[in-house]
């Protein structure tokens, strides 16, 4: 089982796709973590983005693709990932249906988690004193979430047409979405 874990920033895809991971056995793919850690570790691919994510934009399609064939062709996470933060728009969801088919794979179920902008900027301002990630700052976030309008929202569509989305209410507790996720999971 593969699973895309959907919303805007601070909707909660990183907190429950961690909660995911443990309780199915699972991995966690989040290219956002991904990224960040080329950024502190200083290699080439780091240097080049850094500036990218600081403005609230997305990484190059390819840079992103690359990252994720690496984990995809790894036999060891072999039907069992979680794309917590890929695809971001279309073409990466239909480079996404390529790789996975490349190695005869598939998406099971695409979990969308829907916000409100308000609870976003809240979640967003408490992750900021948590975390302090440069790209949580306040213009960067708002940033983030016209990205994610503009380019990722609309990936919506693709995958209702193809029958693999479930909406789910990502204003309610942590624990409550926690158990929704888990009987869709354990339904599959
Ligand atoms: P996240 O941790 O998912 O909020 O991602 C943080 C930032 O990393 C995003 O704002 C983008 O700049 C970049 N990023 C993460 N995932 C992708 C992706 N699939 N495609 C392009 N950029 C990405």
């Amino acid at each position: 089982m593969n699973l895309v874990i959907f919303g805007p920033p601070g909707a909660g895809k990183g907190t429950q796709s961690k909660y995911i991971a443990e309780k199915f056995k699972m991995f966690q793919l989040s290219t956002g973590e991904f990224l960040r850690k080329e950024i502190t570790e200083g290699t080439t691919i780091g240097k080049k983005i850094s500036s990218v994510i600081n403005a609230g934009a997305l990484v190059s399609d390819q840079i992103v693709s690359d990252l994720i064939e690496k984990v995809i062709c790894n036999t060891k996470y072999e039907n069992r990932i979680i794309f917590d933060g890929y695809p971001r728009n279309l073409v990466q969801a239909k480079n996404l249906d390529r790789l996975l088919k490349k190695y005869n794979q598939k998406i099971d179920k695409v979990l969308k988690l829907s916000v409100g902008l308000e609870t976003i900027k809240k979640r967003i301002s408490e992750r900021r004193t948590l975390e302090q990630r440069p790209d949580d700052s306040e213009i960067i976030a708002v940033k983030r979430y016209e990205t994610y309008e503009k380019s990722t929202e609309p990936v919506i569509e693709y995958y209702k047409k193809l029958n693999l989305l479930n909406v789910i209410d990502g204003e309610k507790s942590i624990d409550q979405i926690n158990k929704e996720i888990s009987d869709i999971i354990s339904a599959i």
